[in-house]
């Protein structure tokens, strides 16, 4: 007993140190933007924080009758370019401060893909996992009802993100359209289609990432016919990139998930592993042979896709990091030292401040059609979107070839700058 708690919180207080470090090198990726943009110190002074955080209890009745009493979070970051925008995870590990990280990490996002929007996100410590339909359609609902004052389609708009989907999407829309009175398909994105979702919304991260392999292999003279792809991670990015990368004819010769990973050097059978997949995208413990995590990140291969969770890609792997190819899906998957000594070594790593920008891009599609209430068809999402995404990446390849910078650092000068500017104009700084 003793010891199981000893290591509960040994857990708690690595995942709390972990949370720090995620919001304090975003921080610090940001001063080094802000600094050689020429920005002075009270640019980064407003950019450190959100402008507003919310924090909310909320009470559900559980199926056993119990009250449990969640605790959520909502984080606006800058909305002087336009309303915040960004997820809501579902997550046991959410904290206030990894919530932080994650809006200023969605305002760079904005900012990378041209959208007219800051960033925001949100979370509630839950365990989806463990939770029964009603349970879930009782706390999305619960959760709606405590942030709805600050949140709205011209003010804040939630979406998607870790173990939340287009039904839970669909209950939070349907309580905020009770509680204004009028139907507000414009106040969350990633709905159901037959709700004012988006055609693309679904695959919409995972198209962006393969738009970004497409165009980092072409910059390394690879070929994506029968290159060697390696994916940590099969949620939502990781199993529809699987499938793109699959049927693009690269060969995807590692997947992974909570449990562990599967290797397979001649090609995993990626249809076969989608069919069998659960809907919290658990597939491996299926197989009896499994490699774990850590050995996935350092298979031989082409082009390596973090995209599960945060820290990675650290000083204590990075030597043995192979690919010459890294596009982050994930947020915040490789740390500072590990982007240095990457970049050093030549390897070109797309970050996910810009890879992982596909799913708001189409997100503010769905919102473009909700306000106008006129749809398209999936080809001109997909149109749009390619254009989107090869004219951000273009973008964030100069900055770093003229200012002679990573691709992160340029991301994040390319990220900021539109929010600055924004501000300054305002007359905040
Ligand atoms: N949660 C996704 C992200 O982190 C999507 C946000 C959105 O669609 O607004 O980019």
């Amino acid at each position: 007993m003793g010891n199981s708690e000893d290591t509960n919180k040994n857990k708690d207080e690595v995942e709390k140190e972990e949370n720090k470090n995620v919001l304090q090198s975003t921080r610090t990726v940001i001063k080094r933007a802000l600094d050689r943009l020429g920005y002075p110190q009270e640019v980064f002074e407003l950019m450190k924080e959100p402008l507003r955080m919310l924090t909310v209890r909320i009470p559900i009745r559980m199926d056993d009758g119990s009250i449990h009493i969640f605790t959520g979070f909502r984080a606006q970051h800058n909305d002087a370019v336009g309303p915040t925008k960004g997820g809501v995870r579902f997550h046991p590990d959410v904290s206030e401060t990894e919530v932080k990280a994650l809006s200023i990490w969605m305002s760079l996002k904005a900012g990378i893909v041209d959208l007219p929007y800051g960033g925001g996100k949100g979370g509630i410590i839950c365990d989806p996992r463990e939770m029964s339909f009603p349970e879930l359609e009782r706390l999305s609902r619960g959760y709606v009802r405590a942030i709805s004052q600050i949140v709205g389609p011209t003010k804040d708009i939630p979406a998607p993100d870790v173990f939340t989907n287009s039904q839970i999407m669909a209950w939070m829309m349907d309580e905020y359209s009770r509680i204004k009175e009028f139907d507000s398909p414009g106040f969350i994105t990633g709905k159901p289609i037959v709700l004012g979702g988006s055609h693309g919304r679904e695959s919409a991260t995972a198209k962006g990432v393969t738009i970004c392999i497409r165009e980092a292999a072409k910059k390394k003279g690879i070929n994506l016919e029968g290159a060697r792809i390696v994916i940590q991670g099969f949620g939502n990015a990781g199993s529809f990139l699987a499938k793109f990368m699959h049927d693009t004819g690269a060969k995807v010769i590692a997947i992974s998930d909570v449990y562990g990973g599967l290797h397979d050097p001649d090609g995993l059978d990626i249809d076969y592993l989608l069919d069998r997949r659960d809907s919290f995208g658990t597939v491996t413990k299926l197989f009896k042979d499994t490699i774990s995590n850590s050995e996935l990140l350092e298979l031989d291969c082409d082009i390596l896709v973090p995209a599960a969770i945060e820290n990675q890609i650290t000083k204590e792997n990075v030597q043995k990091i192979k690919a010459e190819i890294i596009v982050e899906a994930a947020n915040g998957p490789t740390t500072i030292e590990a982007t240095e000594h990457l970049n050093e070594r030549g390897v070109l790593l797309v970050p996910d401040v810009l890879a992982s920008a596909g799913g708001v891009t189409v997100s503010y599609f769905e919102w473009v059609q909700n306000n106008q209430g006129y749809y398209w068809t999936e080809e001109e999402v997909e149109e749009r979107l390619e254009k989107v995404m090869v004219s951000a990446f273009d973008n964030v390849y100069k900055v770093a070839t003229s200012r002679k910078v990573d691709m992160r650092l340029a991301a994040y000068m390319v990220g900021v700058r539109k929010m600055a500017e924004a501000s300054r104009f305002r007359g905040w700084i």
